[in-house]
C-alpha cells in the first residue's frame, strides 16, 4: 500500500517550501489511492515554537491538503508527534545498545570541537572518529562517576556503500567511511531527527519518503538504521531547491518574496492558486496546461517529472495565476473575502450593503491579482473629493469638456433612476445635443467623476458611485 507523510518540525510558520513538500506527498498518495499522513517532528525542543503545530494545521486545512492520519484525526499508527513516542524510541535504542550497534559516548563538546578542528586542518570533512567506540565497562564507570553527560551513537559499519534509488535522481550512493558514528540519542534522552524519523517511517509503514534536497545527506544514515533493524527501505524522492529570481537558494530572510502560507492568505490569495503554483515549482506536466485544480494535479502528478535542478520562484507568475483563479471564482466567494479588507481599511462597516459591495467587487474582480487589491482599486468610491493630477487636468482643460460636463450633469440630476442603463442613455443624449462623441465625451466624464483616465466600465462605475457623488464632483468643476 502507498503511504506518504509530511513531517514538519514545529519551529516556525508554514513555509512555501514545506507546503510544496506536503503537496507532492499528498498528490502522490492520492494518485495511488494511498494514505497521506501528517506527523509532527518535534524532537528539537529548543527550536520548537508554541502554536507552530496549530499554525501548520491551519495552513494545510486552508490549502485543502487534508491528512488521513495524524494530529486531530488520529489513526492506527499513532501517536503522530515524536515527543509522544519517546517510549517507542527507548525500546529501539535499548535494542541497538544490546546488539552493540549503538554505544554510549562521553565526549565533551570541547573534545568534539578539537576533533573537528583537527580534521579541518587536514582538509577532511568533520566526522566523529570513534573515540568512545570501544570503551570498556571500566571506562564507562569512570566517566559515569565523573558525572559526564552521555549521548548514544550509532556504530556506522565500515567499508560499506549505501545506495538507494531516488525517484527523482536515480541511484545515489554514499560510502560509509565518510560518515562518522552519529548521535541517535542526545544527552537529554531525546532522539535525534535521523533516529526518530527512521523509526517513525518504518513503524508507520511509509512506502515513499519525499522531502527537500537538504535531507539528501541524512538518507544514508537512515538507511543504516533500516538495515540495523532489518526493516525494508522505502523509496525516496529528494525535491529540488527553491531558488529566488536571481537563481540563488531562497533564504527565509529574502524579503523580495512572500514566503509563508498565512501571509498569502492575509493578502487575499486563493488556496487553489497556491497549490497550482507550488505544484509547478519543480514538477512539469505532460500536457500543455498551466491551470490545474487539485484533482487534476492528483491525476497528472508523478515524481519522474520532477526536476533535479532548482526551481525558480516566479512571484509574478503566482500573482497572475491568482488573478486567474479570482476571475473564475464565484462572485459571492470573492465578496466574502473582499469585505474584511474593506472593513479593516475603514471603507465599510461591520454591517454593510451586500448588494452594493457585490457590485463593487464585480467591477474589479476580473483583473485583481490579490483580493486585498480591492482596497486601492476602489478608493475613488470612498473619497469625499477627487484629486486631479496633471493628466486629468489636461483632459478637463480641453475646450469641449465644460460643454459635455454641464449637459451631463443636468441629465444626471433629472434622471428618474440612476443605473448603468439610464446613464448610458443620458450619455447618448449628451452626444446628440453637443455633437461631441467618443473620447471627447467619455474622457471628461470619467475624469471628472473619478479622477482617473482609465478604469472599469464607465456606466457601471458611475452608477455605483451614485448620483450624489457624480453630480457633486462634476458640479465642482463647472461652477
Ligand atoms: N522535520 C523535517 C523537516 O521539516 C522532515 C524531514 C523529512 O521529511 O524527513 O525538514
Amino acid at each position: 500500500t502507498v503511504r506518504l507523510r509530511y513531517a514538519p518540525s514545529p519551529t516556525g510558520h508554514l513555509h512555501i517550501g514545506g507546503a510544496r513538500t506536503a503537496l507532492f506527498n499528498y498528490l502522490f498518495a492520492k494518485k495511488h489511492g494511498g494514505t497521506y499522513i501528517l506527523r509532527i517532528e518535534d524532537t528539537d525542543q529548543a527550536r520548537n515554537k508554541e502554536n507552530a503545530e496549530q499554525g501548520f494545521m491551519e495552513g494545510f486545512r486552508w490549502l485543502g491538503l487534508n491528512w488521513n492520519e495524524g494530529p486531530q484525526v488520529g489513526g492506527e499508527y499513532g501517536p503522530y508527534s515524536c515527543m509522544e513516542r519517546l517510549d517507542i524510541y527507548q525500546q529501539h535504542t535499548d535494542q541497538l545498545l544490546a546488539s552493540g550497534q549503538a554505544y554510549y559516548c562521553y565526549c565533551t563538546e570541547a573534545e568534539l570541537e578539537a576533533e573537528r578542528e583537527e580534521l579541518a586542518a587536514k582538509g577532511e570533512l568533520p566526522r566523529y572518529l570513534g573515540k568512545c567506540r570501544h570503551l570498556t565497562a571500566e571506562d564507562r564507570a569512570k566517566h559515569e562517576s565523573e558525572g559526564r553527560k552521555r549521548t548514544i551513537r550509532f556504530r556506522v559499519p565500515e567499508d560499506k556503500v549505501y545506495s538507494f534509488n531516488d525517484m527523482i535522481r536515480g541511484t545515489v550512493e554514499f560510502e560509509s567511511n565518510g560518515i562518522g558514528d552519529f548521535v541517535i540519542v542526545k544527552s537529554d534522552g531525546i532522539p535525534t531527527y535521523n533516529f526518530a524519523v527512521t523509526i517513525d517511517d518504518a513503524l508507520m509503514q511509509i512506502s515513499h519518503v519525499a522531502r527537500g534536497e537538504e535531507h539528501l545527506s541524512n538518507t544514508p544514515r537512515q538507511l543504516m538504521i533500516y538495515e540495523a533493524f532489518g526493516w525494508p527501505q522505502p523509496l525516496f524522492a529528494h525535491l529540488p531547491l527553491i531558488l529566488n529570481e536571481t537563481g540563488k537558494k531562497l533564504s527565509k530572510r529574502d524579503e523580495s518574496i512572500v514566503q509563508f502560507i498565512e501571509q498569502y492568505a492575509e493578502l487575499g490569495y486563493l488556496p487553489e492558486a497556491i497549490n497550482n503554483f507550488l505544484a509547478l515549482l519543480g514538477w512539469s506536466p505532460t500536457v500543455e496546461q498551466e491551470i490545474f485544480s487539485l484533482e487534476e494535479l492528483v491525476e497528472q502528478f508523478s515524481f519522474d517529472r520532477v526536476s533535479k535542478s532548482g526551481a525558480i520562484f516566479d512571484k509574478d507568475k503566482l500573482a497572475w495565476m491568482n488573478g486567474q483563479y479570482i476571475k473564475s471564482a464565484d462572485l459571492d466567494r470573492i465578496v466574502d473575502l473582499a469585505a474584511p479588507f474593506l472593513q479593516s481599511a475603514g471603507r465599510i462597516g461591520a454591517e454593510y450593503d451586500r448588494a452594493w459591495v457585490s457590485q463593487l467587487v464585480a467591477l474589479y474582480k476580473d483583473g485583481m491579482l490579490a483580493v486585498s487589491e480591492i482596497v486601492p482599486l476602489s478608493e475613488l468610491f470612498f473619497t469625499d473629493g477627487v484629486a486631479y493630477d496633471e493628466e486629468a487636468k489636461a483632459v478637463l482643460a480641453e475646450e469641449t469638456a465644460p460643454l459635455v460636463l454641464k449637459a451631463f450633469r443636468d441629465k444626471v440630476l433629472a434622471l428618474s433612476e440612476f443605473t448603468a442603463e439610464t446613464i448610458q442613455a443620458a450619455l447618448k443624449e449628451v452626444q446628440k445635443e453637443t455633437g461631441i462623441k467618443g473620447k471627447g465625451l467619455f474622457m471628461p466624464t470619467r475624469v471628472a467623476a473619478t479622477g482617473q483616465l482609465h478604469g472599469r466600465d464607465l456606466n457601471q462605475t458611475l452608477a455605483l458611485l451614485g448620483r450624489e457623488k457624480v453630480a457633486e464632483r462634476i458640479g465642482k468643476l463647472i461652477e
